[in-house]
């Protein structure tokens, strides 16, 4: 990793993040994660940080392709005592979608004019969203699986696994591209 990233790294561990660095060739985007989405999550559509209302995948490849740095930035709860796991997945996504874009914004201050974070999971910041004009802009982020990035092999790039189903801790994943 190169120094000039060092603070950043430690900032995000003063915050309870582990930042792993990636090459964005190490990033695959794949459009069969489309499927995912469009075909099987009952959130599809229901926020303006998911598909259909955010850039396709073919312009996020495009936009991919203008960085050359990335952190995988992991955010681990304990799950171990949690009994209803959807109710804490909102609380869970909302934590650590704040940590990561205070990075975002530290990366901003340190000269990183282009940093910017794909948010853990869909956007929770309003109750409900209005799928209209977004009430909070500042604060709107998509997550990288909504513009087909597969994150389990982006995982695998950075020497780490993703488990699914895992009851005793759940994993907040995002990534901020920095530039
Ligand atoms: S900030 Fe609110 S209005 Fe904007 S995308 Fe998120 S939930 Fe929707």
């Amino acid at each position: 990793m190169p120094g000039k990233y060092e603070s950043l790294v430690k900032k995000a561990s003063e915050m309870g993040l582990k930042a792993h660095f990636l090459d964005t060739n190490n990033i695959p985007i794949e459009n069969r994660i489309a499927l995912k989405c469009a075909y099987g999550c009952k959130s599809y559509g229901k926020t303006l940080s998911c598909p259909p209302h955010i850039m396709s995948i073919d312009e996020f490849r495009k936009v991919l392709a203008e960085y050359s740095s990335a952190f995988l930035l992991v955010d681990e709860h304990d799950t171990s005592g949690v009994t209803d796991i959807l109710e804490a997945w909102s609380k869970f996504r909302k934590e650590s979608f704040q940590k990561m874009f205070e990075l975002e914004q530290e990366a901003f201050r340190e000269g990183f004019t282009f940093s910017h974070l794909l948010r853990p999971a869909a956007c929770n910041e309003c109750e409900v969203c209005n799928l209209k004009d977004c009430a909070k802009p500042e604060r709107r982020r998509f997550a990288p699986e909504a513009v087909g990035i597969n994150l389990q092999k982006a995982m695998e790039n950075a020497k780490l696994v993703l488990e699914f189903c895992k009851p005793g801790k759940t994993l907040c994943i995002g990534i901020l591209l920095i530039e």
